[in-house]
């Protein structure tokens, strides 16, 4: 959904899971504010650089030019602030310090958008998601297909690794389920080499 209102600024939150088209949405957006020539500035944090140090890419690698901040609180010092529309992707990696920074941002009038997973990989909210959706004035909530049952999937399962609150991975590392086959922390190896053994379609 694009907003379409005034010159007032606001918040926008796209959340999900992963491989739910987060990525994918924002980059649509943050191209049809090019589209309309807003001066448009994308940043993302540094901790995830799976694909591209100076890029937002999506898992069907759809890419926009981006820059790469430790945390939020660096976004206020690096931002041109003539920017009218400033996205935000991969969120939950951006620090508590987002939410104050993003109304910042959107009480200075500028259009935010922001993008990241609303919940960890043992399903519980995942800061700062939950305040930045209080603060938003519109919120898009992306569901992945459950690679176990095809149903709606609004977790991101993690398949191996640590108890860390942040593994930062890809498809290797994690998978999106539903919540009938979601289970929350690492699954038990034994199902794992089931799902290794399953035969290909
Ligand atoms: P996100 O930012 O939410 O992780 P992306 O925008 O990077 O998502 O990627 C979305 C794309 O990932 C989809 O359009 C699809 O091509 C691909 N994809 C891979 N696995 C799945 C899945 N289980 N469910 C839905 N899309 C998937
Ligand atoms: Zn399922």
């Amino acid at each position: 959904m694009d907003i379409v209102t005034g010159n007032v600024g606001w918040i926008e939150v796209i959340c999900g899971p992963m491989f739910s088209g987060k990525s994918e949405e924002l980059i649509r957006r943050l191209r049809r504010a090019i589209i309309a020539r807003k001066r448009v500035e994308v940043f993302k944090p540094a901790i995830d650089n799976r694909y591209s140090d100076d890029e937002i890419v999506s898992h069907g690698d759809l890419r926009l030019k981006s820059q790469v901040v430790t945390g939020a609180a660096e976004i206020p010092d690096r931002i041109d602030w003539r920017s009218e529309v400033v996205g935000i992707d991969e969120a939950n990696f951006m620090g508590p310090k987002l939410v104050d920074v993003a109304q910042r941002l959107a009480d200075s009038g500028k259009q935010v958008i922001i993008s990241g997973l609303d919940t960890d990989y043992l399903g519980r909210p995942f800061a700062p998601i939950p305040d930045l959706l209080a603060h938003a004035e519109s919120i898009t909530k992306t569901l992945a297909i459950c690679v176990r049952c095809g149903n709606p999937a609004k977790h991101t399962q993690r398949l191996r690794g640590s108890d860390d609150l942040i593994v930062v991975g890809a498809a290797d590392m994690y998978e999106a389920r539903c919540r009938r086959c979601f289970e929350p922390g690492i699954p038990k190896q034994t199902e794992l080499d089931f799902v290794k053994a399953k035969p290909r379609a």
